[in-house]
């Protein structure tokens, strides 16, 4: 059956927001246990109760700040101890910094690649751990971006992240496969997030244009079709990833961006 978490459990970083939330509800609405893992615990349980209550579902919500080796070990704990095990994890925690490379403060730069990379390398690391150690196996999804596989101007560090996650995530699934677990990227164009709607004065100052044009051109310029793609559209995509049945497309990533990066 396609896209069937029936009865899993799935950890989901940056859950409060956006595409996050939206894989969260989605994986409820299919009869998936979900941990609601964030930065802020009143805004996770916030959305930990709404789904609860929407789906009739057990959740749990988790304090998580990925880069934390000890907050993200803690998180996957919580998860084992209250569910007993878990079956995908969903590594989609992140931020958005906009600056030309010659501008591009040092900090912001070791911040994002921290979140990004550091945060999916060690929720990767806990989950995997459990999958093996309960002898599930499991999915890991990780939340790239178009700019896993191109670059735009003035997001040098989110690209590098980006690009970076791709190897990772073929990493998992050479050395998962051996105990069940496979693993993909989800590249994403532009979806209206939060993360999204900020940039786009952000963008038009720094390019010297109307936020019009932002969206139309620099967005979705490259798009067939001139659309956003939606947060169910990432979420449905992560559903069926996540229930895929065999290992078949371990290691692969998937675009959904109305054709932009084909
Ligand atoms: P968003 O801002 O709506 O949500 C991001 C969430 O991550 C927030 O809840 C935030 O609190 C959380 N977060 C930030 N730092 C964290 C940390 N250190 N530890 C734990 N949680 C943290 O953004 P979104 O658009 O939903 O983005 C989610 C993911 O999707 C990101 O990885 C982003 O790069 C990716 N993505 C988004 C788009 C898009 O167009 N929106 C496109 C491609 C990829």
């Amino acid at each position: 059956m396609i896209g069937n978490v029936k009865g899993k459990v799935a950890i989901v970083t940056g859950a409060a927001s956006g595409l996050g939330k939206g894989v969260a509800e989605k994986f409820a609405e299919h009869g998936a246990q979900v941990v609601i893992a964030d930065l802020n615990l009143s805004q996770a349980q916030a959305v930990a109760d709404e789904i609860k209550a929407k789906y009739n579902t057990e959740t749990l919500a988790v304090a998580m700040d990925v880069t934390s080796e000890e907050q993200v070990n803690a998180g996957v704990d919580a998860t084992v101890a209250k569910f007993g095990k878990v079956d995908v994890l969903v590594s989609n925690a992140g931020i958005q910094t906009i600056a030309p490379i010659v501008d591009f403060d040092f900090g912001k730069w070791k911040k994002l690649l921290d979140i990004h990379l550091n945060g999916t390398f060690l929720t990767s690391k806990a989950c995997m751990q459990k999958m093996i150690e309960k002898k599930t196996g499991g999915r890991i999804i990780v939340m790239g971006s178009i700019h896993s596989i191109e670059a735009s101007k003035n997001k040098s560090a989110y690209v590098a992240a980006k690009h970076a996650l791709l190897g990772f995530v073929r990493s998992i699934a050479k050395e998962g496969a051996e105990h069940g677990i496979s693993s993909n990227l989800i590249a994403p164009g532009f979806v209206l997030t939060p993360l999204v709607q900020k940039q786009i004065p952000e963008q038009a100052a720094t390019l010297g244009i109307s936020e019009d044009e932002v969206v139309k051109k620099v967005m979705l310029g490259d798009t067939v079709d001139g659309e956003f793609t939606t947060v169910d559209d990432i979420a449905n995509t992560a559903l069926f990833l996540a229930g895929f049945e065999t290992n078949a497309l371990t290691g692969q990533t998937l675009l959904v961006s109305h054709g932009i990066g084909m």
